[in-house]
């Protein structure tokens, strides 16, 4: 299977997964992607505090070069519906069909990572990193609430039997 073909049929499915909740499932599952986003915007404050984004930007974007799109599956995008627009979802959907440099993300585009900062999968947030001096402490604050967030979040997908509906 063609990976990046595969980046946009995951993007695209879980599009069309969330067109076809009703609201009563898409307020449900808002409160799961809620708890995701709130240790999400936790780990974004600290990696702010240990000044990761300058150590990222130093690195030109290591994270975004080394496969993690390929572990992205349909919920870690569907997580993300929950806060763009159609509009926002059309660009994403060129970013990812626009040529990128080999070991690119599909969704990296010309300014960075075309997902708002709190949609990102969660392996975009779970970094042990070896550059910057902290990120373990910060992984090790973070990362099991995070992980267990996640996962509420696909139990009640799985529970709801939302991946069926199409
Ligand atoms: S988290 Fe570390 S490896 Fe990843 S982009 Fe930032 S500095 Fe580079
Ligand atoms: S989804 Fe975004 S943050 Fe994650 S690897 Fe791709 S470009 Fe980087």
């Amino acid at each position: 299977m063609d990976l990046r073909k595969g980046t946009i049929e995951k993007f695209l499915m879980a599009g069309e997964v969330y067109d076809a909740m009703d609201k009563e499932e898409k307020q449900i599952m808002m409160r799961y992607a809620k708890q995701v986003t709130s240790i999400q915007r936790e780990i974004s404050e600290a990696a702010c505090k240990i000044n990761a984004p300058y150590y990222c930007s130093e690195c030109h974007g290591g994270c975004c070069t080394n496969g993690i799109e390929f572990g992205n599956d349909i919920p870690d995008y569907l997580y993300a519906m929950f806060y763009i627009s159609l509009e926002e979802r059309k660009k994403i959907i060129d970013v990812i069909n626009a040529p990128h440099d080999d070991v690119d993300c599909s969704l990296k585009g010309e300014s960075g990572c075309a997902l708002p900062i709190i949609t990102r999968p969660i392996h975009c947030k779970l970094f042990y990193c070896n550059v910057i001096p902290e990120s373990k402490i910060l992984m090790n604050t973070f990362g099991d609430s995070l992980k267990e967030a996640d996962l509420q979040f696909r139990c009640a997908l799985d529970e709801m039997n939302l991946m069926f509906l199409n």
